[in-house]
């Protein structure tokens, strides 16, 4: 398993992390498999999406937002909803590895995503062999 470590510089941001999965993919030796991604954090995230217009990450960050509840929060730490959108985001994602390359889409990219920030974050990633 490879550790990836990114600062975030926001308390909610998307971070695209795809060239340091693929470093650790080509590291991995494995050609043929998949490549989990995965955060070790409860408010923070992992996604797939689009990186080429990046207005696409600011709807998604509004979008996620506006999915926050007014309910009265027990948790005393005051980030439930970093919690909460931490949970429903999912905390990692799985990709097809090919030739030893990451088999993503033409728009797609991995994208961590911080919810309570800023903070240090790890970012691990594991490459089975198919
Ligand atoms: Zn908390």
């Amino acid at each position: 398993m490879d550790v990836v470590e990114i600062s975030s510089q926001r308390r909610r941001q998307l971070i695209d992390i795809t060239r340091f999965v693929q470093e650790a993919v080509a590291g991995s030796e494995v050609s043929e498999g998949l490549c989990v991604v995965y955060v070790p954090h409860t408010t923070a995230a992992v996604t797939l999406n689009e990186n080429a217009d990046p207005a696409v990450g600011d709807d998604l960050l509004e979008a996620w937002a506006a999915l926050v509840p007014a309910i009265r929060w027990r948790h005393a730490e005051g980030n439930s909803d970093a919690h909460l959108l931490s949970s429903l985001i999912g905390a990692s994602v799985t990709v097809p590895v090919s030739e030893g390359e990451l088999a993503l889409g033409r728009w797609q990219a991995i994208f961590l995503v911080e919810l309570d920030g800023p903070r240090r974050r790890e970012v691990w990633v594991s490459c089975l062999r198919a």
